[in-house]
């Protein structure tokens, strides 16, 4: 059984890039829904008791979708804090970021744009392959990099359901907002 994962800030600490009525939809309603249809179908399937990253890895169908969709969510609830003015990376992740990608700033544009740009639903996702380089990856749907070999740093969920409350059809207005809420602590962590 998968519980639903508790979010690490005050409901109305991210605003305004995602508002404490956008937290108890994507959070208490969307979430729960994909954790609840997981665990109803994971009693006598193959995947019964394994990880979750497990299942993302090998599985396929609607325990793939919702399995996805229950780490997609837990990565990125837990890699937002309150706002903060020039906020950045540091250490060895900004490193990287500058080799690998030219700069933060062009780096912000490249995934911006990518999140931006994926039609329909799904995530733009900062991974890092076997040997530490980042890459930028678009994945439809429920897609998570682990089906790729990758390991997942950071991801901005462009689904509506994300911003449709607060920032309407806006999603280029929103994706830009939420670089003031990362918690570049966090995803150095998941870089290390
Ligand atoms: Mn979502």
């Amino acid at each position: 059984m998968f519980t639903l994962i508790e979010l690490p800030y005050a409901p109305e600490a991210l605003a305004p890039a995602i508002s404490a009525e956008t937290l108890s939809f994507h959070h208490g309603k969307h979430l729960q829904t994909y954790v609840n249809n997981l665990n109803a179908a994971l009693p006598g399937s193959p995947w019964e008791g394994k990880s979750l990253e497990e299942i993302v890895k090998g599985a396929e169908g609607g325990i793939l979708n919702n399995a996805g969709q229950t780490l997609n969510h837990n990565h990125y609830f837990t890699q937002f804090r309150a706002p903060r003015a020039d906020n950045a990376p540091a250490g060895s992740l900004a490193a990287a970021i500058d080799r690998d990608f030219g700069g933060f700033d062009a780096f912000k544009q490249e995934f911006a744009a990518k999140g931006a740009g994926l039609f329909g639903s799904g995530w733009v996702w900062l991974s890092a392959d076997a040997d530490g380089k980042l890459v930028i990856t678009q994945e439809p749907n429920a897609g998570n990099p682990v089906r790729k070999g990758l390991k997942p740093l950071l991801t901005f969920d462009v689904w509506e359901h994300a911003y449709y409350i607060d920032y309407r059809n806006r999603r280029p207005d929103h994706l830009k907002a939420l670089w003031d809420i990362i918690d570049w602590d966090v995803v150095q962590a998941r870089y290390e």
